[in-house]
């Protein structure tokens, strides 16, 4: 029983990416300027970004048209491919049909590489030279460090440092495609050093990396800073994933009743869902849209509404989201790259419009479910990815005790095969997981508005 797969040619890549904002029946909150707390401006974001970018983060046009580069970029690997789970449908033996996009057939095994080669393209329009930025288990700096080499641009990757230290394949990925990485917190920037002064032993998170990484950027006219999620813009380029899948599930003949994602800052499960939130705002469909977070780090289902700072020294604009508060401490768990205090801003006003659902998984069933996974479909699923497995399983098991049939699509954000120690630690008797306790939430670090 193997997997069906469906394969658009290289004319289905999007010509465009589609903007929720333009189709939202309420408006969302704006940025606020962290010194003046007034609504951001287009002149307070120019320090780091380009223009191009800046406008992209703001605007609410619906279509914005994809630049030829960067679409014959994506036909490395794009349209990537969508499968129906044939096996795992048996194996669960449930009268849903189980289908997931696969974003691990980028150069970098996720979906990262759709926003870094965007970001990279028009800062080398902009006349930039350098970019700064953070990353977490080291996905992102990776995505980064390709696009910079393919544009010409030089990447200086903050990697936090407790990651530097365990994932040393991630750091050699990232030097092999020419980026530099520092282990953070670092003593190259103000930041850092105030960390590093009153804890000499940080291990550092991915908001004191942004911190460092922004610092830079605003310190230099050759440097901006790039991010890989959370931003309006990168939600905005990863929507090739839902564009595509509206047209591979019509050639299964298929459309779905669940889409689901798992997310950290929310990029990829913007990605896949947005193109069926729009389809349900517009056209009357209801399929239900779930994002699915670690419990140890449950931004969306536990945090709060509020505005706050993308970052620990509060240096980026203050962003109305998600939130447990910019000085929350996560739990080391395998999925590194959901380990983020905050939530997109626009995910975030999704959810509280009830427009998407969100559920919280601890790491043992998810590596459960990715195991379960590999054994039936052969791709070994990334730890972020295995939140999505775990849900679609969930779903598809619900099915089954309900007796009915839905058809459940997922995102399947990237590939494990840099993440095999957690499977290792995994089959060597389960890993920790954390109970989540409302009193490690950092709200008083919320800024005062
Ligand atoms: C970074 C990453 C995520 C989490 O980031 P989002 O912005 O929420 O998508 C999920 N899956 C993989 C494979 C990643 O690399």
């Amino acid at each position: 029983m193997n997997p069906i797969k469906y394969m658009l040619p290289e004319s289905d890549i999007p010509t465009h990416w589609y903007n929720i904002r333009a189709d939202l029946p309420e408006p969302m909150a704006p940025p606020l300027h962290p010194g003046t707390k007034q609504p951001a401006i287009a002149e307070d974001m120019t320090a780091i970004f380009p223009m191009s970018l800046v406008e992209q983060e703001m605007t609410t046009e619906k279509w914005i048209e994809i630049p030829d580069e960067v679409r014959q970029y994506y036909a490395q690997w794009r349209p990537s491919p969508l499968y129906r789970a044939r096996k795992l449908e048996k194996v669960l033996d449930t009268p849903a049909k189980i289908y997931y996009k696969y974003e691990g057939t980028s150069p970098v095994g996720s979906h990262k590489l759709n926003t870094a080669i965007a970001q990279a393209y028009y800062n080398r329009e902009a006349g930039i030279t350098r970019l700064s930025t953070e990353t977490g288990a080291g996905q992102w700096g990776t995505a980064l460090s390709l696009a910079g080499q393919a544009m010409g641009i030089d990447v200086h990757v903050y990697m936090v440092k407790v990651s530097f230290n365990q994932k040393p394949y991630r750091r050699a990925m990232i030097e092999t495609y020419g980026g530099h990485v520092m282990a953070s917190p670092s003593d190259t920037t103000e930041a850092g050093r105030q960390i590093l002064a009153a804890n000499p032993d940080s291990t550092g998170s991915l908001g004191i990396a942004i911190s460092e990484a922004v610092e830079i950027a605003r310190s230099r006219t050759d440097t901006n800073y790039a991010l890989g999620s959370v931003l309006n813009h990168v939600m905005l380029h990863q929507t090739v994933i839902g564009q595509e899948s509206l047209k591979q599930m019509e050639m299964a003949g298929d459309y779905p009743d669940v889409v689901i994602g798992c997310s950290g800052g929310g990029s990829n499960f913007a990605g896949l869902a947005f193109s069926f939130i729009g389809h349900n705002l517009t056209q009357g469909k209801k399929t239900r849209i779930v994002a699915v977070e670690p419990a140890s780090c449950p931004s969306l289902t536990k945090g709060v509404m509020a505005y706050d700072f993308g970052d620990v020294a509060g240096l980026t604009p203050m962003m109305k989201m998600h939130t447990l508060g910019h000085d929350f401490m996560p739990a080391a768990i395998h999925a590194g790259g959901l380990r983020y205090h905050g939530m997109s801003p626009l995910v975030s006003h999704l959810y509280e419009l009830g427009q998407i659902e969100a559920i919280a998984y601890g790491q043992n069933p998810c590596f459960a479910a990715g195991v379960q996974f590999a054994q039936a479909e052969g791709i070994v699923p990334a730890p972020e990815s295995n939140h999505a497995v775990r849900s679609a399983i969930d779903e598809a098991l619900r099915c089954k005790a309900e007796g009915r049939s839905e058809t459940i699509l997922f995102n399947l954000s990237g590939h494990g095969h840099l993440d095999m120690q957690a499977y290792i630690d995994y089959h060597e008797g389960g890993l920790p997981d954390h109970e989540f306790n409302v009193d490690d939430m950092a709200l008083d670090s919320l800024p005062q508005v």
